[in-house]
C-alpha cells in the first residue's frame, strides 16, 4: 500500500481544536491497525518556537530527538504514544532557511528563487518526507492558522499541488469550521463555513469532508445545506460537537464515521474495527473519579491557560490512574511571598512548581517550596521548579542567605546552580540549550527508584543551569539526597528529600512523556502522596 496523505486545514476562526480533530482522526486509524503519524506546518517565520514567549504560543513542547516544537506535538503524542521528531514540526522559517541556504550554495544554477515553484517545492519535499521512511501507512499533516491568511499561501497551494500529483486514493483533504449558535435567533449558522470553504475551493483545495465545531447538534437539514454548498457529499459533513474532555474527541468522531470516511476514501483494505479498550478504560476512570485533591501549580505564566499543557495534562492521566479528579489551582508566583505563602496554598494537597526562565516571580517560587518542605505537602519541581528547590534548601537548612542560581544573581557568593560548561560559549538563543531525551540513572533505594522500578530512565530537558556539584557534598550531609544522575556526565537530575512525606525535584521534564494510556510515573506517585495527604488532613 502507498503510504497515504491526509490534510488538515482550518477556517473562520483559529483555536478551533485543528490539532485534537488531527490527533483523533491518527487515534481511530491507528486503533484501526495502522501506523500512524501526525505533523504540523505553521506558518510563522520563527524557525521554531522556542525563542516564543508562552504568552504568545503557549507551551513549547520537547521531542525525543531535541526539537522545540508546537503545543500540537504534545497531543499528538499523548493521542498515538508514540514519538515524534524533528521532521514533526516545520514552519515558514524552516522552508525559507532551507531554500536561502541552497540558493547561496548555487543549488538553483542561475534561476530565480521564488514562492511557487521553490518554497512550494520545498513545502511538498517536507510533507512527503516522513511517507519516504517507510515507517508510516498514513501522515496526517496539519496546517497552522486560517484559511485566508496572507502567511498560510503557500501552504495551501503546495496542499493543492499535491492533492493534484498524487493518486486520488493517497490523498485526503480535510477541512474544519466553525458553526456558530446566535442565542438570539436561536439559530446555528452556517454562512461563516460556506466562506471558508469558497476561499478554500478558490485556491484550488477540494475538501473531502467538512468537520464543523458547534455547541449544539446540526439537524440533517443544516447538514445537507453545508453539503450543497459546500460542495461534498451530504455524509461527508460531519459535527464535533464540544466534548467534556479532550479524550472523548476520537470516540465522537468514530460516532460520525470520521475514520470511516478516511478508509474509504483512501482506499485502505487491510483494516481492523478501531480497538480503544484501553483509551474507554482511562475515560472511564476520568468520569467517575471516586476522589478529589487540590494541587497548586506555581508559575509566572498561569494566565495563560496553555503555557503549562503538558503538565496540566500529565496530572489529569495521573488522576484518572488513581480514579481522582485533580483541581489544578494555578497561583501565580509573582503575587506569592513569605507573608502571605500559607494564605495563598491553604487546602493544598500538593504544590507543582513550575518551569520558567528569569527573575520574575522567583521570590514566589522559593517561598512555595519553603512552606512546602517545611509543612511536609507533596511538592514536586520541575526544571526551574527543581532548582528553586536547591536554591531554597541552600538558603534555609545550609544558612548561604544569598544563594542563587547565577541565572537571576550572576554574582552570588553561593552559586547553587549555575550554567552549564558547554552552555559558557553559547551567545545563539534559538535551539542552543540542552534539548531531548538524555539518560538518567537511578540510585537503588531512593524515591526516584521505587517510583520508576527501574535503574535507568530517559527523560526530556530543555534547560542551560544545572546543579553546581562543587556543593554536592554540603547538601548530602545536610539530607538533600541526589537520586538521579547523567550516566555520562555526572550532571544531577533528580533531588529528593527522604525525611519528607514526599518531595522530589527533577531537572528534566517528565511531562512531556505522559500519556491517558500510560501516565508518567513520578505524576501518578505525586498524585497518590497528595491524595495520601488528604485523608490524613481528613482523619487529624
Ligand atoms: N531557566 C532554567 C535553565 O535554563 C530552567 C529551564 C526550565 O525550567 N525549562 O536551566
Amino acid at each position: 500500500m502507498n503510504t497515504k496523505y491526509v490534510f488538515v486545514t482550518g477556517g473562520v476562526a483559529s483555536s478551533l481544536g485543528k490539532g485534537i480533530i488531527a490527533a483523533s482522526l491518527a487515534k481511530l486509524l491507528q486503533a484501526r491497525g495502522l501506523r500512524v503519524t501526525i505533523q504540523k506546518f505553521d506558518p510563522y517565520i520563527n524557525i521554531d518556537p522556542g525563542t516564543l514567549n508562552p504568552y504568545e504560543h503557549g507551551e513549547c513542547y520537547v521531542t525525543e530527538d531535541g526539537a522545540e516544537t508546537d503545543l500540537d506535538l504534545g497531543h499528538y503524542e499523548r493521542f498515538l504514544g508514540v514519538h515524534t521528531s524533528k521532521a514533526n514540526n516545520v514552519t515558514t522559517g524552516k522552508i525559507y532557511h532551507t531554500v536561502i541556504t541552497k540558493e547561496r550554495e548555487g543549488a538553483y544554477l542561475g534561476k530565480t528563487v521564488q514562492i511557487v515553484p521553490h518554497i512550494t517545492d520545498e513545502i511538498k519535499r517536507r510533507m512527503l518526507l516522513l511517507g519516504r521512511t517507510g515507517d508510516y501507512d498514513v501522515i496526517l499533516t496539519e496546517i497552522g492558522g486560517t484559511v485566508g491568511d496572507m502567511e498560510s499561501q503557500p501552504f495551501i497551494e503546495a496542499v493543492r499541488q499535491l492533492q493534484w500529483e498524487l493518486p486520488e486514493e493517497d490523498c485526503m483533504s480535510i477541512h474544519l469550521t466553525l458553526i456558530p449558535y446566535l442565542r438570539a435567533a436561536k439559530e446555528l449558522k452556517t454562512k461563516p463555513t460556506q466562506h471558508s470553504v469558497q476561499m478554500l475551493q478558490q485556491s484550488g483545495v477540494k475538501p473531502d469532508v467538512i468537520v464543523c465545531r458547534t455547541e449544539q447538534p446540526l439537524t440533517s437539514e443544516l447538514r445537507r445545506k453545508i453539503a450543497l454548498f459546500c460542495n461534498v457529499k451530504p455524509g461527508h459533513v460531519i459535527q464535533s460537537i464540544d466534548a467534556w474532555s479532550i479524550y472523548q474527541v476520537p470516540l465522537n468522531m468514530h460516532e460520525e464515521h470520521l475514520d470511516e470516511l478516511a478508509v474509504r476514501k483512501l482506499q485502505i483494505e487491510n483494516f481492523t474495527q478501531p480497538e480503544l479498550g484501553r483509551w474507554k478504560e482511562f475515560l472511564d476512570r476520568l468520569q467517575h473519579p471516586k476522589r478529589e485533591v487540590n494541587i497548586a501549580l506555581v508559575g509566572k505564566y498561569v494566565e495563560l491557560q496553555d503555557a503549562y499543557k503538558s503538565i496540566q495534562e500529565a496530572l489529569v492521566h495521573a488522576g484518572a490512574a488513581n480514579e481522582c479528579k485533580v483541581n489544578v489551582k494555578t497561583v501565580h508566583s509573582e503575587q506569592v511571598g513569605e507573608d502571605n505563602v500559607t494564605q495563598m496554598l491553604e487546602g493544598m494537597d500538593g504544590i507543582l512548581v513550575a518551569p520558567g526562565f528569569g527573575e520574575r516571580g522567583i521570590p514566589g517560587k522559593i517561598a512555595a517550596v519553603r512552606h512546602a518542605r517545611e509543612k511536609g505537602v507533596p511538592f514536586f519541581g520541575i526544571c526551574l521548579g527543581m532548582q528553586m528547590a536547591v536554591v531554597e534548601f541552600a538558603r534555609d537548612v545550609l544558612g548561604y542567605a544569598d544563594a542563587a542560581s547565577t541565572e537571576m544573581q550572576p554574582g552570588t557568593t553561593h552559586p547553587v546552580i549555575d550554567l552549564m560548561e558547554e552552555q559558557k560559549t553559547t551567545t545563539i538563543k534559538g535551539g542552543t540549550m540542552r534539548l531531548g531525551a538524555y539518560a538518567c540513572q537511578l540510585v537503588p533505594g531512593t524515591l526516584a527508584s521505587r517510583i520508576y522500578g527501574q535503574t535507568v530512565v530517559r527523560e526530556r530537558h530543555r534547560h542551560r543551569y544545572e546543579f553546581n556539584d562543587a556543593y554536592r557534598a554540603a547538601f548530602e550531609s545536610a539530607g538533600m539526597v541526589f537520586s538521579g544522575t547523567n550516566p555520562d556526565t555526572g550532571l544531577v537530575e533528580i533531588v529528593e528529600i527522604p525525611t519528607h512525606p514526599f518531595f522530589i525535584g527533577t531537572q528534566f521534564h517528565p511531562e512531556f512523556k505522559s500519556t491517558p494510556e500510560h501516565p508518567q510515573p513520578i505524576f501518578d506517585a505525586f498524585v497518590k502522596a497528595a491524595i495520601d495527604s488528604n485523608l490524613q488532613k481528613k482523619q487529624s
